[in-house]
C-alpha cells in the first residue's frame, strides 16, 4: 500500500499541516483546519481557498477510510458504515440520530481480542489496532453525513468494535481532537471498557472528564468469569476500586452496561447483586439494560421485554437508576455486540 507514508487527513497534527503549507501564507493553516474540522469539508469543497491549493491538499492528504457499504435502518435514523482500512482489514461506525441529539458510535480496533463469547466481534478474534486519525476520520465522515441530513453530532461513545482500553493512547489522541478541534464537550465523550483496570485508573489521571461505562453483565466473579473471560484478571473487586478511582477523580457519575441474557443474569437475585455494586460507589452508578442482540456465535437468547421492563423496575426498588437501550440497527446488524465488519451474519430473531 502506497498511502502509508502520508499522513491521513486526520491523522495530520497542525504543525505537519504548517509545514505541508509552507509556502503559504499564514493563515492558510487556520482556514484548513476550520474547513476539516468546522466546516468537515474535503479539500476540493473549501473554496476560500485558492484551486491550485485545493486540488494539491486533495492528494496530499488522503482519507485513511475507504467506504465500502453504507446501510439505513430505522426510517433513515440509524446508518452504519462499513469501511476498509489501509492494509484491508474493515471497521464498523453506527450513525444513531434522536429527536434530541445524534450519536456516533465508533470502532476502536479492527475486531478485538477480549473474546466476550456473545459479542459478534469478540467472536471474530482480533487484526489490528486503530490510529488515532482513523477513530477520529470515522467521527468527521459520519457527521458529515449528519450534516447532509441538516443534524450536528453532538455526541460520540467508544462502543463499536474493540476495546477502547486496549488501544489506550490512540483512544485517548483521538479524544482530544474531538474535544479541542471537533468541539464536542467531555460530558459528550463516553469509553466504554470490558473492565482493564490499569486503563480505568490511567484514564482518571488524564486531563479531560470524558464518561466512564463498564460492560458489567454480571455481579459476581464466577457468571462474569464465564461472559466476559478478562475477569480472570481483573476481578470485581479490583474492578470497582478502580471504578471508584475514576469517580473520585472526575467526580462524574459512572454507568454500567448490562446485556440481559435469558436466564443467565436476568434473575431478581442477579439485580440484587448488580443493586449492591452499583451503591457500593459514593455515587450509584446507572444501570444501562440491553436486551442481548442476536450474534451468529451465541445461542442463547435476549430477555423477554417483559423480564427487562421487571428486572429495570427491581433496581429502581432498590434505589438504582436504571434505563432500558432502544434498540438500533438490529436488523442491519449495526446494534451493541453485532459489529463484525462483513463478516457473514446470520441473524436468528429475537424472542419478546
Ligand atoms: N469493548 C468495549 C466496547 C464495546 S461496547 C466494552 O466491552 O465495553 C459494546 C457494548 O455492547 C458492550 O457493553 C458490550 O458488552 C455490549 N454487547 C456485546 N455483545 C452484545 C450483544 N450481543 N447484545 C447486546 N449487547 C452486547
Amino acid at each position: 500500500m502506497t498511502s502509508t507514508r502520508l499522513p491521513s487527513r486526520y491523522s495530520l497534527s497542525r504543525d505537519e499541516l504548517s509545514s505541508i503549507l509552507d509556502d503559504q501564507p499564514r493563515f492558510r493553516v487556520d482556514q484548513v483546519w476550520k474547513g476539516l474540522y468546522d466546516e468537515l469539508a474535503i479539500p476540493t469543497e473549501m473554496t476560500n481557498l485558492p484551486k491550485d491549493l485545493r486540488t494539491r491538499l486533495d492528494t496530499a492528504l488522503p482519507l485513511a477510510l475507504a467506504a465500502v457499504t453504507e446501510t439505513v435502518s430505522d426510517r433513515g435514523d440509524t446508518i452504519k458504515f462499513l469501511w476498509e482500512l489501509d492494509g484491508g482489514s474493515r471497521i464498523e461506525t453506527v450513525l444513531m440520530l434522536y429527536p434530541d441529539r445524534a450519536t456516533v458510535c465508533v470502532s476502536t480496533q479492527a475486531g478485538c481480542a477480549m473474546a466476550c463469547g456473545f459479542c459478534a466481534t469478540g467472536q471474530a478474534g482480533f487484526t489490528r489496532h486503530l490510529t488515532a486519525g482513523e477513530i477520529v476520520e470515522q467521527v468527521v465522515l459520519a457527521a458529515r453525513r449528519a450534516k447532509a441530513l441538516g443534524r450536528r453530532v453532538s455526541n460520540v461513545v467508544y462502543m463499536g468494535m474493540g476495546e477502547p482500553l486496549a488501544n489506550e493512547e490512540p483512544v485517548w489522541e483521538s479524544l482530544v481532537r474531538l474535544h479541542d478541534d471537533c468541539k464536542i464537550s467531555a460530558r459528550h465523550l463516553t469509553v466504554s471498557t470490558v473492565g482493564i483496570v490499569p486503563g480505568i485508573r490511567r484514564l482518571a489521571e488524564r486531563p479531560l472528564p470524558v464518561n466512564l461505562a463498564v460492560s458489567l453483565h454480571a455481579a459476581n466473579d464466577s457468571l462474569r468469569d464465564a461472559l466476559v473471560p478478562i475477569n480472570k484478571r481483573y476481578p470485581l473487586g479490583d474492578l470497582m476500586k478502580a471504578c471508584q478511582e475514576h469517580l473520585d477523580a472526575k467526580g462524574r457519575r459512572l454507568s454500567f452496561e448490562w446485556a440481559m441474557i435469558d436466564q443467565v443474569n436476568d434473575r431478581p437475585s442477579d439485580a440484587v447483586e448488580l443493586a449492591a455494586l452499583c451503591r457500593s460507589l459514593s455515587l450509584p452508578a446507572h444501570v444501562n439494560l440491553i436486551p442481548l442482540n442476536p450474534t451468529p456465535g451465541y445461542p442463547v437468547r435476549g430477555s423477554s421485554r417483559a423480564k427487562v421492563n421487571a428486572f429495570r423496575d427491581q433496581l429502581e426498588s432498590i434505589g438504582v437508576n436504571a434505563t432500558v437501550r432502544q434498540n438500533r440497527g438490529t436488523e442491519i446488524a449495526a446494534a451493541c455486540g453485532q459489529l463484525a465488519a462483513g463478516q457473514p451474519v446470520k441473524i436468528t430473531s429475537r424472542h419478546d
